[in-house]
């Protein structure tokens, strides 16, 4: 049976299981993925280059929140003490930053969703 979404997405944002809710999804820094659940065995690559939608997700985001940012700062007073270059580093950072935070969610949220949607069963390695 299908559990509520509700519970999918809160299981997602604590990166675990979709199957189990018990078994990690990443065992490495940042986004190392686990090939299958460590504690039900549930696979957590469908099919090659899975995690796209991943990346799409954290990339949009990381655009999601920097462009809003970057627009609000253009009504701040400009800071003429720091330069084009520092300017251009500190927003490189600040994406870098972003996506450090988001990957993860992002990750483990594509996997609860397309485990909500269509859901798998362990010891099925791909459709
Ligand atoms: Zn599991």
């Amino acid at each position: 049976m299908r559990p509520p979404i509700r519970a999918a997405l809160s299981n997602a944002l604590q990166c675990r299981c979709p199957n189990c809710r018990e078994g990690p999804v990443f065992r490495g820094w940042p986004n190392r993925v686990w090939p299958r659940c460590p504690v039900c065995g549930l696979s957590y690559f469908r099919e090659s280059g899975y995690y796209l939608a991943g990346m799409i997700l954290t990339y949009a985001a990381t655009a999601g929140v920097l462009i809003p940012t970057y627009l609000i700062s253009l009504l701040l007073p400009d800071m003429k003490a720091v330069t084009e270059n520092e300017r251009f580093a500190l927003w490189s950072l600040f994406a870098i930053f972003l996506t450090l935070i988001f990957v993860r969610p992002a990750y483990s949220l594509w996997l609860s969703l397309d485990f909500w949607i269509d859901p798998w069963h362990p010891g099925e390695q791909q459709r």
